[in-house]
């Protein structure tokens, strides 16, 4: 077992997932708790209970081989608040929290290097809001624009009118925020008659630092599935998702935006810390209900429903529901897949030399690309990923 110090130690990583949201969107199957009023001081106790049992237990999750070479021990790099929607915590809660975790894992002095993110949903970005929250340390914003049409904004069942995006950027920049990301959803049903060079035109005119895209996606028992199988709106169309997504990838550029994964881009050197720690496979903790932890070789998740979390944690309970312990075939299949999502791609190094057929003929055809001994794959090979993989593993007979 671990000593408590030395767990703390070692967390660089570290996830918070705060459950509450006022209504559910149409297309989303997150693990959520629909509140009017946010039970902000329970959460606050319930997380912190969580985190001292953590403590206690000090289940080893977080192996040295997972650590990023070089790093220093101690010291918390990321630290990221999503949701839900974290924008829901009054501010003084949020600001104990942050406090609390920030003391607990050392990094109080090490404020302003550790990247700290919340997920915020434009109508909670107000001035109080905004100053508060970077008063508690918070210093990227990733903000849920999603489109810029009040007709799409209002079938996503989403709270915001599109106006309130600019507003929220602004609000958000005179507070003193200069890393903001925002989310947008594409391939829409055609029904909605969605103009996605519109929007995208709107989100750079707002000079972002960031940007995620997600291709609408269809959840068992959402409203979105519930409308599509009684023929109420159309299934989302591969086409509509592969031509928004290419011409999302030009349309970007013009601006300077250079996407570093699948579905993210930035400019100006803002990635996201947080999430490149996941797509480069190390450990992280996570903490609250639905949380997520991983260690390099174990994967576990909490207790997803926020009342039988919260009675864990309050009786003293490890808050997890269930882990998988990964294989040395499983993390090796994970490998190929988090490297090539990213631009930094896969060594070719770890590929059969020469380039497999299989490989060989992507480089042709132009979907994927060889850089510095790494095979990189363009936007067209990201929409084709999972074939890519298949290729690639079946090319070397196993992974
Ligand atoms: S705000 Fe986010 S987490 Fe909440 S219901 Fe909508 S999509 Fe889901």
């Amino acid at each position: 077992m671990i000593g408590g110090w030395h767990y703390y130690s070692r967390v660089k990583h570290l996830y918070l997932h705060v459950p509450f949201c006022r209504r559910r969107c149409s297309y989303c199957d997150f693990s959520i708790a629909v509140r009017k009023r946010i039970p902000a001081r329970q959460y606050v106790d319930a997380v912190l209970q969580e985190l001292d049992v953590v403590m206690k237990s000090s289940p080893g999750w977080v192996n040295p081989g997972a650590m990023p070479r070089g790093s220093s021990e101690g010291s918390l790099e990321t630290l990221y608040l999503g949701g839900g929607t974290p924008s829901l915590l009054p501010p003084d809660a949020l600001a104990t929290l942050l406090a609390s975790l920030l003391d607990a894992f050392g990094a109080t002095s090490l404020r302003d290097a550790v990247e700290v993110t919340i997920e915020a949903n434009p109508e909670d970005v107000t001035p109080e809001n905004a100053a508060a929250w970077r008063r508690a340390g918070v210093n990227r914003v990733s903000l849920g624009a999603q489109s810029f049409d009040d007709g799409v904004l209002q079938w996503m069942h989403r709270s915001h009118g599109a106006t309130r995006i600019g507003d929220a950027v602004r609000g958000l920049r005179a507070a003193g925020f200069d890393n903001i990301s925002l989310d947008l959803i594409f391939a829409l049903p055609a029904e909605l008659e969605r103009d996605w060079a519109r929007d995208l035109d709107l989100a750079c005119s707002l000079l972002p630092a960031h940007l995620s895209l997600y291709g609408l996606t269809v959840e068992e028992r959402t409203p979105l599935a519930r409308w599509i199988s009684r023929g109420a709106t159309a299934a989302p169309d591969d086409e509509r998702y592969a031509e928004e997504y290419l011409y999302a990838h030009q349309r970007l550029a013009r601006d300077g935006y250079r996407f570093y994964e699948v579905s993210n881009a930035e400019r100006g050197g803002h990635r996201s810390r947080h999430n490149s720690a996941y797509w480069s496979g190390r450990a992280y903790l996570g903490l609250g209900p639905a949380a997520h932890s991983f260690d390099g070789r174990v994967r576990r998740w909490n207790l997803a429903a926020w009342e039988t979390y919260r009675r864990a944690v309050g009786a003293g309970l490890p808050a997890i529901d269930a882990e998988e312990v990964l294989t040395e075939e499983q993390r090796e299949l994970e490998r190929l897949y988090l490297a090539l999502r990213t631009d930094a791609g896969l060594p070719l190094a770890a590929l059969c030399r020469p380039l497999p057929p299989q490989a060989a003929r992507w480089v042709e055809r132009g979907w994927a690309d060889v850089r510095e001994q790494r095979l990189v794959c363009s936007p067209e090979g990201w929409l084709r990923l999972d074939a890519l993989v298949r290729d690639l593993t079946s090319a070397r007979g196993t992974v």
